[in-house]
């Protein structure tokens, strides 16, 4: 059986015995594309069917969620936790709150998790949970009873050598916080069985900075192949949240001139850029006032706001989508390319769609996927397990150094295996092979389970 082959029987039986999940296909298909040459001439992958059991969760955990809202009224969510493998560590992964949530979402992320946690070569396996609750417009009170029912039934499958769960879309610090005291009230310790906590308690310095900042720090390891950097270069940033909000602060502390932020509803366009100062306006604005991107141009009517648009069709010199999955198209990409952009770093997880993918690397510009380039966070969710285990905590120096070590072994390990003959990096090829035999050995080693 030739890569070709071997890939097309997969996908097909990936998809019968999955059916109605295709984020799941999308993510599975991607990475078995890359590792189907290895599998292919390596009969011990091949017979111990390993890739077949990556796909299949160790465990998915599906919940009731019940409620009581400010008006009396009662609430039902769903709740799950995708324990997809533990082969190289403690199931790793974010917590996602969104009414787009469902199983095919969590599966694609909890699979991703897998190889991007063994990219960061830190001992990590690879979960993902979350719920269809929509924290927008809920009281704060509503956001607090949420948590605690969700953890009233999660914690019985969680735990500090277990399955370490953080923030995601919808959970930030405040979330985190809630599950982490419902956690701690009902298993009666105090552990490091979250991640992205608050610093009084055991949350490491420079998490929230972690994934934004990691991503930029990739950015820059891949502009260096080609003797450029962030410095001058204008940056198109899409989402306002925690992964945008430190990614537009380190390429500005870079030197580069930051003109987009986007939410579900919109993007602004500051073509004077969005500096430190009008920065420290969004963060109050997105993580305090839990406002809308569009009231930026109230404040600064300079920048526009571009209703139910996203900021692709900005001329730029670097894309960072860094909201969600498939929000860059095939279209934006050429769009993209036609003005002139020459690097994309992922600060999402699987932005850019496969056709979208294809058109960056048939151009040759360098993109990265955001498996290797957002690995910045749960690398830094490493090192917050790490100094919880330890009690101890470490300066922003320390971490902030790690951080920086870490991102530029990943990018080393995507040239080492994504480079193709002609010299171009394919860091798709790269992270999913270099991701993938970490996992594989160690399942290889421990045996049918
Ligand atoms: P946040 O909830 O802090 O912010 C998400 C941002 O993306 C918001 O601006 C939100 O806008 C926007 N967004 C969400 N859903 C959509 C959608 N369907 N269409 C358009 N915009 C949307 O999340 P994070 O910043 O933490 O996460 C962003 C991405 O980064 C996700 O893909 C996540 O998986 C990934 N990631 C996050 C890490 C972390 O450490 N937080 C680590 C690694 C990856 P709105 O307010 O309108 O919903």
């Amino acid at each position: 059986m030739n890569a070709q082959e071997y890939v097309s029987q997969f996908m097909a039986d990936v998809i019968a015995k999955n059916p109605n999940e295709p984020e799941f296909h999308q993510a599975v298909r991607e990475v078995v594309e890359s590792v189907a040459p290895l599998i292919v001439e390596n009969p011990q992958l091949l017979n111990l069917k390993v890739m077949e059991r990556i796909v299949e969760p160790e465990r998915v955990v599906m919940f009731r969620v019940p409620w009581v809202s400010d008006s009396g009224e009662v609430m039902i969510n769903k709740g799950y936790r995708i324990q997809m493998n533990s082969a190289i560590g403690p199931y790793k992964g974010g917590v996602r709150f969104h009414p787009s949530v469902n199983l095919s979402i969590l599966k694609f992320l909890a699979f991703e998790q897998t190889f991007k946690n063994s990219l960061t070569t830190l001992p990590m396996g690879g979960g993902k949970g979350g719920s269809d609750f929509n924290p927008k417009g809920k009281s704060e009170m509503e956001i607090m009873r949420f948590c605690q029912s969700f953890i009233t039934e999660l914690y019985r499958h969680i735990g500090p050598d277990t399955d370490v769960p953080a923030g995601d879309i919808g959970v930030g610090g405040r979330e985190v916080a809630y599950m982490f005291g419902q956690y701690k009230r009902l298993a009666n310790e105090f552990t490091g069985t979250f991640t992205g906590k608050g610093r009084s308690f055991g949350g490491s310095i420079m998490r929230p900075e972690a994934t934004g900042y990691g991503a930029c720090y990739f950015g820059q390891a891949m502009l260096a192949t080609r003797g450029e950097s962030y410095k001058g270069k204008t940056v198109a940033i899409s989402g306002a949240g925690n992964v945008a909000q430190f990614a537009a602060q380190k390429a500005t502390a870079l030197g580069a001139k930051v003109v987009t932020l986007s939410d579900s509803n919109g993007f602004i366009y500051d073509p004077q850029g969005i500096n430190e100062e009008k920065l420290k306006y969004v963060f109050m604005l997105k993580n305090v006032q839990r406002g809308r991107i569009r009231e930026y141009v109230t404040k600064y009517p300079e920048a526009q706001y571009f209703d139910g648009q996203r900021p692709w069709i900005v001329k730029c010199d670097i894309a960072m989508p860094c909201a969600t999955q498939n929000e860059l198209n095939e279209e934006e990409a050429r769009t993209l390319i036609a003005n002139g952009c020459t690097c994309v770093v992922e600060g999402a997880n699987m932005p850019t769609t496969p056709a979208a993918i294809a058109v960056f690397q048939n151009a040759k510009i360098l993109y990265s996927p955001g498996k290797a380039s957002n690995a910045g966070g749960v690398a830094t969710s490493g090192l917050e397990m790490t100094q919880n285990s330890i009690r101890l905590g470490w300066s922003k120096e320390e971490v902030d150094q790690k951080l920086q070590s870490i991102m530029a072994n990943i990018h080393e390990r995507c040239v080492e295996f994504g480079t193709e003959d002609d010299g171009y990096v394919n860091y798709v090829k790269g992270a999913n092979i270099a991701g993938f035999m970490k996992v594989a050995d160690a399942m290889v080693a421990q045996g049918i389970v």
